[in-house]
């Protein structure tokens, strides 16, 4: 579903990504995990052209993207296009749009992007806001919603558009502690129904639980990958031991 080769990105003089070689296969949960500054964000935005590669090959749910040649600005839009309808992303920061209401917030990508007509879209979003537990919650303003529940219709959003894999960045990283819970079991749930995901966090117990491998950067390369059991209790790096000492 997801193979990344050869992916480089600098910002000014900084290289992020200094050459990552990654795939995903269908159905499967991957965890990304790896110290501050080490790229994880840098490329899960790569891998949905958020962010444009210097150089290397993406190939997501059926596009194929050559990173680094000129192309022509309208083939490239499509590309984008048909990239993000396929993929959905939940960021740290929810980015809910704040004039709507829940229902809306889902809502908004099925009938702007995929035309669904109306009575349609909001049974879809009525049904997404229900498997996230929030029913209840359809017509209220994210200002008055806690963190976890504005989290939780932003993943509704992202399910949205019917996506074949869902890209986390940090979901719970801007929430209070006892709030992680409610948004890492609507995660598991997805899991268990056999969405594709890749997922950043830090949290250990979380990954152990949910991925189906663990994918450790630093550095801008991946150091390395492993089943969650192999990788929590004997990871063959030190760099990886010292990094799980820090956060146990
Ligand atoms: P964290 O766990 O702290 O989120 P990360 O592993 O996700 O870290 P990235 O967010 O990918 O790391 O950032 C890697 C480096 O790239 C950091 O030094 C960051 O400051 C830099 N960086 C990221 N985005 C940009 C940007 N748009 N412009 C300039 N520098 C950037």
């Amino acid at each position: 579903t997801i193979e990344l080769t050869g992916i480089r990105k600098a910002f000014g003089d900084l290289e992020v990504l200094r050459g990552v070689d990654l795939s995903v296969e269908r159905g499967e949960v991957v965890v990304l995990m790896g110290p501050s500054g080490s790229g994880k964000t840098t490329l899960v935005r790569c891998m949905n052209l958020l962010e444009e590669p210097d150089a290397g090959h993406v190939r997501i749910c059926g596009c194929a993207f050559q990173c680094g040649v000129r192309r022509d600005r309208r083939g490239r839009a499509r590309l984008m296009q048909q990239v993000r309808q396929r993929t959905g992303m939940v960021f740290q920061q929810f980015n809910l749009f704040p004039h709507m209401t829940a229902l809306e917030n889902v809502i908004e990508g099925p009938r702007q992007v995929r035309r669904l007509p109306g009575a349609e879209a909001v049974s879809l979003g009525e049904r997404l806001l229900d498997r996230v537990g929030l029913a209840d919650k359809r017509d209220v303003y994210p200002s008055r919603l806690s963190g976890g529940q504005k989290q939780r219709v932003a993943i509704a959003r992202a399910l949205a558009m019917e996506p074949q894999v869902v890209l986390f960045d940090e979901p719970t990283s801007a929430l209070d502690p006892e709030l992680h819970a409610e948004v890492l079991q609507v995660i598991r749930e997805l899991a268990a129904d056999g969405m594709t995901m890749v997922i950043v966090t830090h949290e250990t117990h979380f990954a152990r639980d949910v991925a189906d491998r663990i994918v450790f950067m630093d550095g801008g390369v991946v150091v390395e990958e492993a089943a969650p059991e192999t990788f929590f209790t004997t990871p063959a790096k030190e760099r990886v031991r010292s990094f799980l000492r820090l956060v146990d």
